[in-house]
């Protein structure tokens, strides 16, 4: 018998994704500018970025980028631990540390390697990592690059969490978490996840991504809000490339704990350091952040008033209280199709499908976020209630 092709079953395998039409499509945006970004010649107002602050293009940034660019150009140079670790790197971890109100914090260069260097790090082979069942992909990829024994809880659910913990009392566990959920916009029960990982001797792991700049005291996110602190949640990691408007991660806590990450994270190790420029952007994006309350007042009546006329509409909402507020339509083609509609009357929403998201669970992840304005939730609302959705499927 010959050896199969490797590239002929991936030809086959992605005919078969957009035979079942869930292909996934790359788009070119041209230009982005406020809420709106330029794709194909024509002008959309978009609902689906993660900047939500709308720091993005903020010319403060800007500038940040373009002097700490001229100081030292585009690239790291190399990785960290060899000769790309900048001052701009330094201060940004000692700025992000004294935010968190951790001993100290390590950059990644993205959130994905984040979870897969700080799990991988942690965890060796067959130990336990207790996961909500909708974490994103990279805290169960980090879990399976460890090789620990992944269990996976259905979502929120605590007792499922203390029984997954309970099953084995005698290895290191790791119970990981998103802080805010990316698909869903809800937040976790961290404090009862803190009062188990206590209870049961495991270490809390929260991936901030999507609650950093929104929630909590200044921004500092669902851990703060939640009021808790580096004893309950010794992991703490989040991105710079959501409300922070950059790109890049970090991980916070103890000093061991970034130190072992700095000898055993093989994301971080083996990989550039992030451009010193952007470190320099996301530098003026954590002190506008936590200074610019404004900004999470504004995007907190925004989310306000989308909840409250997509109520009025009938709309299928989730119980989200943050800047992610999808529509459940559950149907993965009409889905697609009010996302297409929406985009005729330019506006842009994009349709989450399986398997980024459970079958039958199809949704429309609309984000709001501090660039937009009043009369742009109205304008969505207005284009959302000719769609006719109401509580059920298209
Ligand atoms: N964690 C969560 C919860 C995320 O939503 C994302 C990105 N969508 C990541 C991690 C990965 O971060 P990055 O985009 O910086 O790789």
């Amino acid at each position: 018998m010959p050896r199969p092709d490797l590239l002929e079953r991936l030809a086959v395998q992605t005919a078969e994704r957009a035979q079942a039409q869930l292909q996934r499509r790359v788009r070119t945006i041209d230009t982005s500018q406020g809420p709106y970004v330029e794709s194909g010649g024509r002008r959309l107002l978009a609902f689906c970025t993660n900047d939500y602050l709308g720091l993005a293009q903020d010319p403060r940034l800007i500038a940040a980028l373009k002097k700490a660019a001229d100081e030292s150009g585009v690239g790291s140079g190399s990785a960290h631990l060899i000769c790309g670790h900048h001052r701009e790197h330094a201060m940004l971890e000692e700025a992000l540390a004294e935010w968190m109100g951790r001993e100290r914090a390590l950059l990644f260069s993205t959130g994905y390697m984040a979870n897969l260097g700080v799990i991988q790090a942690l965890l060796q082979r067959g130990e336990l990592c207790v996961q909500d069942k909708l974490n994103h992909a990279c805290l169960l990829d980090g879990a399976q690059l460890a090789g620990a024994a992944l269990k996976r809880y259905p979502h929120a659910d605590v007792d499922a969490a203390a029984r997954q913990l309970q099953s084995d009392t005698s290895i290191h566990a790791l119970l990981a978490t998103d802080g805010v959920f990316s698909m869903d916009g809800d937040i976790a029960p961290l404090r009862e996840l803190a009062t188990l990982c206590a209870r049961e001797n495991a270490s809390l792991m929260v991936d901030d991504a999507h609650g950093l700049g929104i929630l909590g005291r200044d921004g500092a996110g669902s851990v703060t809000q939640a009021g808790l602190d580096q004893h309950d949640v010794p992991v703490l990691m989040a991105t710079l490339g959501k409300a922070l408007g950059c790109s890049g991660a970090f991980v916070a806590g103890s000093t061991a704990l970034i130190d072992g990450l700095t000898q055993f994270a093989r994301t971080y190790i083996y990989t550039t350091a992030m451009p010193p420029a952007l470190a320099a952007a996301a530098r003026c994006a954590v002190s506008l952040a936590r200074t610019e309350s404004w900004r999470r007042e504004k995007l907190a009546a925004l989310i306000k008033r989308f909840r409250d006329g997509a109520t009025q509409l009938g709309l299928p909402l989730m119980p989200s209280p943050t800047a992610i507020q999808p529509l459940l339509l559950g149907d993965a083609r009409q889905t697609l199709e009010a996302s297409r509609a929406l985009e005729t009357q330019g506006l842009l929403a994009v349709a989450i499908r399986p398997p980024t998201v459970p079958q039958g669970q199809a949704r429309l992840r609309i984000t709001l976020s501090a660039a937009h304005e009043e009369v742009h939730v109205d304008q969505l609302l207005e284009a959302l209630a000719s769609l006719h959705l109401g509580t059920a499927p298209v």
